[in-house]
């Protein structure tokens, strides 16, 4: 693919009160894609509705909806080649059993429903995503990170 995207990440109520924030943001970090977005705030209900509209009716929905408002998150929007994929291949399948060894899923989820962190799964997704958590004006891409150094434009 090797596109330029941008996506939404989350670290999860869980995440964030087992102390795993750094952790999570180092992987995503040392992957080398571009943090242009940060802030920890309480999700609201009609933000986790919104956010997780997609499994409204679902038997674990308002577990879920329980859950992400269940303490802060730290919100982040991220930057890079591929990015949506590559941080969902970082985090690994939802539940920990299914997760391949070393990815963060894998690592630290307790169960499938606590799974540490979330990230968009495609274009849409993650340009609505972005959209409920951040104004444009909270997000700063006038930056050059190391890939962008690196990397010459590829088009
Ligand atoms: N979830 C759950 N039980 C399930 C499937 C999902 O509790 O059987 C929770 C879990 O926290 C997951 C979230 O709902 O991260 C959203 O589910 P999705 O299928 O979108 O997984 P993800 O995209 O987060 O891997
Ligand atoms: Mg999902």
């Amino acid at each position: 693919m090797q596109e330029e995207q941008r996506t939404f990440i989350a670290v999860k109520p869980d995440g964030v009160k087992r102390g795993l924030v750094g952790e999570i943001i180092k992987r995503f970090e040392n992957r080398g894609f571009k943090l242009i977005a940060l802030k920890m705030i309480d999700v609201t209900p009609e933000m986790a509705e919104k956010h997780y509209a997609e499994h409204k009716g679902k038997p674990f929905y308002e577990r879920l909806i329980r859950y992400i408002q269940s303490g802060p998150i730290v919100a982040m929007v991220w930057k890079g080649y591929d990015v949506i994929a590559g941080t969902r291949q970082i985090m690994g399948a939802t539940g920990p059993l299914d997760a391949q060894v070393g990815t963060i899923r894998a690592d630290f989820a307790l169960v499938k429903e606590y799974n540490i962190v979330h990230g968009s799964d495609c274009v849409e997704s993650a340009e609505r995503e972005i959209n409920i958590y951040f104004d444009e004006k909270e997000i700063f891409d006038e930056y050059e990170n190391m890939a962008e150094i690196v990397i010459e434009d590829l088009g």
